[in-house]
């Protein structure tokens, strides 16, 4: 049976070596598997992991369907009885979603997850919770089976929670491409945002001497030229380009692994998809987190050229914070942590002038770094849309009004520093954003 994991092993067993540096990498996870098929090994997989413990398998009626029922038969193919099942009737990542999971699964010292977002991120948050190790079989290709964060709905409010992640990670392809297309779509998205965070964090490195590692960047290239190039290939069922996204995918949920940090694949185009889940209320579409970063990704694409392709470099001022619109608009709590994480990145009169020297020595030098990083404008937007993905807030059915305000609002929300604040203390993104694609 053909197999998908490529690089992942390497990185499972500790032997790949970064070119140049010669490190290598503890990645903290046991297995990781890509196949064109896992049907017959499931079994193994689990064994070689757990050996007489009580397991729970978890699954909602969907991926029950899809996936938990055969995994449940092949875990109790020998009547064993230290294996049962729940599937999850109402399931949603909330904390009262993952206190049912913690209750339905009381008596297991393992838990299998078997599905997506859902399922994968509850199981995580109750396993960790709970102090159990879990394993997971998906059934999309997704970044979130190999992080080590939770994405879970508070009182309605989604937090990202660092927990412990999987110790098994089990990909069939056959199942995958069954998987509704929007998912792989949004998969595809979730990682094309390479391109644009990569520019921004790069940026406030070359900028500001911050943190920045290539490591996650050279794992994804192995397969993102052949990503783009098969975009077309993503919904047809085609093994091969769906185990090339699967593989980008969990690299792509890694880069923590590499950097304690989400930096590498999470910067302003992930700020203004956070933006839109916060603050879009009833005018939420129910986009998914990929969808809307996709969307944002192509708007950050859009900035990134029009500053860098540029020979004149902005000019930087201070940053304004707009206190009292902040406190005003998003009361005390939220307006208060925004004011807070722009003030830690934010450019004083003497750092602009600072930033204004360096671009009048350096322009064309810093531009020519970061246009390495980036992806081309028309390259980026065709992959996109040969890969099924929304490219604008219209086709998000987002109401195009607020998805301006994210655009101006999301670099309030984080201390990462982005092409938002650059056109933002210089021009100001409002001057901008009527030539944004909508
Ligand atoms: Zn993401």
């Amino acid at each position: 049976m053909t197999d998908h994991t490529g690089v992942l092993q390497e990185l499972v067993d500790g032997t790949w070596r970064e070119p140049g540096s010669n490190t290598q990498y503890d990645i903290g996870i046991k297995n990781i598997v890509i196949r064109e098929s896992l049907e017959g090994q499931e079994a193994q997989l689990i064994a070689d992991l757990y050996q007489n413990k009580k397991i729970t398998i978890v699954s909602d009626p969907f991926t029950h369907a899809a996936y938990g029922q055969r995994i449940f038969n092949a875990l109790t193919k020998d009547n064993s009885n230290q294996v049962s099942e729940f599937v999850w009737q109402t399931a949603q990542c909330s904390d009262r979603g993952v206190a049912e999971v913690q209750a339905a699964t009381k008596d297991a010292e393992v838990l299998i997850a078997v599905g997506s977002g859902t399922i994968n991120d509850s199981v995580k948050y109750a396993c960790f919770l709970d102090d159990k190790p879990y394993s997971v079989f998906a059934t999309s290709p997704m970044n979130a089976f190999t992080t080590g964060t939770a994405s879970v709905s508070f009182g309605g409010f989604k937090k990202s929670i660092s927990c412990r992640g999987a110790e098994g990670i089990f990909f069939d392809l056959a199942i995958l491409s069954a998987c509704p297309p929007r998912l792989i779509s949004a998969a595809f998205a979730d990682v094309i945002c390479r391109t644009t965070a990569q520019v921004d964090w790069l940026m406030s490195h070359i900028l500001f001497d911050t943190f920045y590692t290539q490591t996650p960047y050279t794992l994804l290239a192995y397969d993102e030229p052949d990503m783009i190039a098969n975009a077309e290939r993503m919904l047809s069922g085609d093994t091969k380009a769906l185990g090339m996204l699967t593989r980008i995918s969990a690299i792509m949920g890694l880069g923590t692994r590499f950097n304690n940090t989400t930096h590498s694949g999470s910067m302003a185009e992930h700020q203004i998809s956070h933006y839109i889940d916060m603050f879009a209320g009833d005018k939420h579409p129910k986009s998914s987190h990929g969808e809307q970063v996709g969307v944002a990704t192509i708007t950050m694409s859009h900035l990134h050229n029009h500053v860098l392709t540029n020979a004149t470099p902005p000019v930087m001022k201070a940053t304004h914070i707009p206190e009292s619109y902040l406190l005003e608009k998003f009361g005390s709590d939220i307006g208060n942590n925004m004011i807070e994480q722009t003030k830690i990145k934010a450019l004083t009169d003497a750092s602009a002038d600072a930033l204004n020297q360096r671009f009048a020595d350096e322009w064309d030098s810093i531009r020519t770094q970061l246009q390495a990083a980036m992806l081309p404008y028309d390259q980026l937007s065709s992959a996109m849309a040969a890969a099924g993905c929304q490219l604008t807030a219209t086709d998000l059915e987002l109401d195009t009004d607020f998805y301006l305000e994210a655009v101006q609002g999301a670099r309030f929300i984080r201390d990462r520093f982005s092409m938002l604040d650059v056109i933002d203390d210089s021009v100001g993104l409002a001057s901008v954003t009527d030539s944004l694609p909508l």
